[in-house]
């Protein structure tokens, strides 16, 4: 029969279907479905229906598309569990599963598709825990579709008025900017065409990068202006901004992810969680928002 899977412990993957043999069935409590369970003769082990799912050994599947959702809709850790009437934890650990879910369809995602011929990248800022410890999420993203090809979360130190203070009170803060910038472009090397258009904003240190990594693209960078008064401070006063895609994409995400709204009282205490969170999100905006997928299936779980 078809429905009969191979052993998990791959011993009959080259033999016989038929080593692997019904053995009852029973009710998961989570969610009341009947799970079929099957014996390896070969082995002994003992598996289900159940062990092959990406949700293996979570009690709470039934809150993994709910959780996603309200994560992608700029509702905070606290207030998901509140609603969803679940411990904080619950929704932490959801977090930190769907970050990893999100990760590699995003890879899956990005080899899929064509490669790029024109692109936008710039650094965002927030922070972990204080604003004495900045962090910086540069972001790539496609001109045009605004598809988010990439991003990267790196430490910097404080500047300006709050260096001496930041300084003071968590000591050197090293700047991992260049490494992360680094990363980035490795990343999207291989989506992106060798003669692929870049733009950015004017950061003298972007140049060397792109012809680093790009010797035979085109390279623009723009002067930066100022963000409008009321809102967010990534869509320009200015009529016409060249760096529109990615501007665009940047608000997209202050107003989405909790986190990263602007006088939020939300923060980041650490920096994985906000990596698994903006994984999430561009899953969700890459898509969903972008491309209509039906948003019951773009987790595939
Ligand atoms: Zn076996």
């Amino acid at each position: 029969m078809s429905m009969i899977p191979h052993c998990p412990s791959g011993c009959s993957q080259r033999q016989n279907v038929r080593m692997v043999v019904r053995f009852g069935h029973f009710y998961r409590s989570s969610d009341r479905r009947k799970i079929q369970r099957f014996k390896c003769t070969h082995c002994g082990r003992h598996f289900s229906q159940a062990s092959f799912s990406k949700s293996f050994g979570q009690n709470k599947r039934h809150l993994n598309h709910k959780i996603f959702l309200l994560l992608v809709s700029g509702v905070s850790q606290r207030r998901i569990a509140r609603l969803l009437k679940c411990h904080l934890t619950t929704v932490s650990r959801k977090l930190s599963f769907l970050g990893e879910r999100a990760r590699w369809l995003n890879h899956c995602h990005r080899l899929s598709r064509p490669k790029v011929s024109e692109v936008q990248f710039d650094d965002l800022e927030t922070f972990e825990h204080t604003k004495l410890k900045p962090l910086s999420v540069t972001l790539m993203v496609e001109k045009g579709s605004r598809q988010i090809l990439a991003f990267e979360v790196a430490r910097m130190p404080a500047n300006g008025l709050l260096a001496r203070k930041s300084f003071k009170k968590y000591g050197y803060r090293k700047d991992e900017r260049a490494d992360s910038r680094n990363r980035l472009f490795r990343r999207i090397k291989p989506v992106v065409h060798d003669k692929v258009h870049i733009e950015s904003d004017q950061n003298p240190l972007y140049l060397p990068l792109v012809r680093n990594f790009f010797p035979d693209s085109n390279y623009q960078a723009f002067k930066g202006q100022r963000g409008a008064v009321t809102g967010q401070g990534e869509l320009k006063k200015i009529g016409f901004d060249p760096l529109f895609s990615l501007n665009h994409t940047c608000a997209m995400l202050r107003a989405n992810i909790n986190r990263l709204f602007r006088k939020t009282w939300c923060t980041t205490k650490k920096i994985q969680p906000l990596i698994d969170h903006l994984e999430i999100y561009v899953l969700y905006h890459n898509k969903v928002i972008l491309r209509g997928v039906p948003r019951k299936r773009c987790l595939k779980l």
